[in-house]
């Protein structure tokens, strides 16, 4: 039995050597994302092409995501980091002003001032470091420390609750998306997304520049939570960026909130990933906490396409062991059933219908197979979003860039095949393939599910045929 929840690792420098995207991906790395708030760009060259070249040797076909920093703020650059004590006054001015205090720093927003009231709480560095708002003036704030902490430079800062004016894709964004697409990135994430328009925003930018990227809508806070449903609806896969939206959200609402997102992606027919923090002590530590293993064992029990590592592959101690961690407690809560929000889906059209007949034919019959012949993906992501309960479920298709872009869809196997002029042919061709690999024996039932063009008519057309 293969395992169905996907998993994408970030590299960094703990991960970074080639040898190392190679072992990873035997273990059981699905994507790799590189964090372009820190990535320089020959560095994120250079990992695209490690990425594809490990991949290529073994026949694979694993994507790659470039994570846009997005319309985030940040702090100024500081001589030496600030201890901050409970009760200090800390000033945020613009770039253009002189410091007013002793404890002063600038933010890379300038119309930070515009969007903040008195009384509103910043938070700062991920959650480290949390400051009321006394004071407001045109070029700066002043804020009381509330909770102690070194401030250092380039640190994030949340407004929990704000409506912040950021435009959606920033400069650095654009510049980072046309290496994205030069890279020929698979998957480009957008940070910070708030509503159906920033998902179209960066559509357009993706194809100004020819790119065939699909885009990861990050979820991270409250107004993003609001527009959800236009959200998903607008972009091909929703994250669940549970770092930022912790931050965003009171923190007992983020279960609530991940479940719901989950559910409503189910719903809508869109792929869902869960990240941040699902091995965070694994950074350090080579085994989890038992709060982490019942994260993950969550976040695969309600059958999300992807859980997304971070820190843990891209600067932590044990790589290797977060990834086998991911696998176990995946593949060991798969053996006994999830959530089953694949029963939600709404199906609104035909072919919607034929997956469905498909996933539960295959689903009724002893140790059948399904296969999906696909050209865009989307009959396979259709079929995924069911969450069929077969051990194999596998997507044909002529192109290496589908196979690729189903590399986060749950449960899918994605192989690269031209098709053939008749359909029975392709079906052929697909279960010597099979055969091959040892996936299927002969008289296993394959369920087989197309819609691709077969003499010339469009066929959605659903076989049963005996390996
Ligand atoms: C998050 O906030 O959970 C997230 C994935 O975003 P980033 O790591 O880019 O801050």
């Amino acid at each position: 039995m293969s395992r169905k929840t996907k998993l994408i690792c970030t590299l960094g420098p703990a991960t970074e050597a080639e040898e190392t995207i190679g072992r990873l991906i035997d273990l059981g790395a699905n994507v790799f994302r590189l964090n372009m708030s820190h990535a320089k760009h020959e560095w994120a060259r250079e990992m695209a092409a490690r990425v594809r070249r490990q991949s290529d040797q073994r026949g694979l076909h694993i994507p790659v995501l470039f994570d846009l920093t997005g319309p985030s703020i940040r702090t100024g650059d500081l001589p030496e980091p600030i201890d901050l004590k409970e009760g200090d006054s800390v000033e945020f001015r613009k770039s253009s002003a002189e410091p007013g205090i002793p404890y002063s720093t600038t933010v890379n927003y300038d119309g930070l001032m515009a969007d903040v009231s008195e009384g509103n709480t910043l938070v700062v560095d991920n959650g480290t470091m949390l400051m009321l708002i006394t004071t407001k003036k045109d070029d700066r704030i002043v804020c009381e420390v509330k909770t102690p902490g070194k401030l250092g430079s380039r640190r994030h800062i949340n407004l929990p609750g704000t409506r912040l004016n950021l435009p959606a894709l920033t400069e650095k964004d654009r510049i980072d998306l046309a290496l994205a697409i030069e890279c020929k990135a698979d998957y480009v994430a957008g940070s910070f997304v708030r509503d159906a328009a920033h998902v179209r925003e960066l559509r357009d930018a993706i194809e100004a520049l020819e790119g065939s990227a699909q885009i990861i809508a990050k979820v991270e806070d409250q107004e993003a939570i609001r527009n959800i449903d236009a959200i998903i609806l607008a972009a091909d896969v929703i994250m669940v960026a549970r770092g930022d939206l912790g931050i965003e959200v009171e923190f007992e609402e983020l279960p609530i909130l991940q479940r719901r997102i989950v559910r409503r992606c189910h719903e809508l027919g869109k792929r869902v990933i869960v990240a941040t923090q699902l091995l965070e002590s694994m950074i350090v530590n080579p085994t989890p906490t038992r709060a982490e293993v019942t994260d993950v064992m969550n976040a695969a029990y309600e059958e999300a396409d992807s859980l997304m590592l971070s820190g843990e592959t891209s600067v932590g101690r044990y790589p290797d062991r977060c990834v086998e961690a991911i696998v176990r407690i995946a593949m060991r809560i798969e053996r006994s059933g999830g959530l089953g929000f694949g029963q939600q889906v709404l199906l609104r059209d035909e072919r919607q219908k034929a997956a469905k007949a498909a996933v539960t034919l295959a689903d009724s019959l002893p140790d059948a197979r399904l296969l999906v012949l696909t050209r865009r993906g989307v009959l396979a992501n259709q079929a995924a979003m069911l969450r069929p309960k077969t051990s194999g479920f596998y997507a044909f298709t002529p192109n290496e860039g589908v196979c690729r872009q189903l590399g986060l869809s749950r449960g899918v196997q994605a192989f690269k095949l031209p098709f053939a002029a008749t359909i029975e042919e392709t079906i052929q061709r697909a279960t010597e393939m099979l055969r091959e690999q040892q996936l299927v024996r002969p008289g296993t039932p394959l369920v087989i599910v197309s819609d691709i063009l077969s003499d010339h008519f469009a066929a959605n057309s659903i076989l049963l045929h005996h390996a």
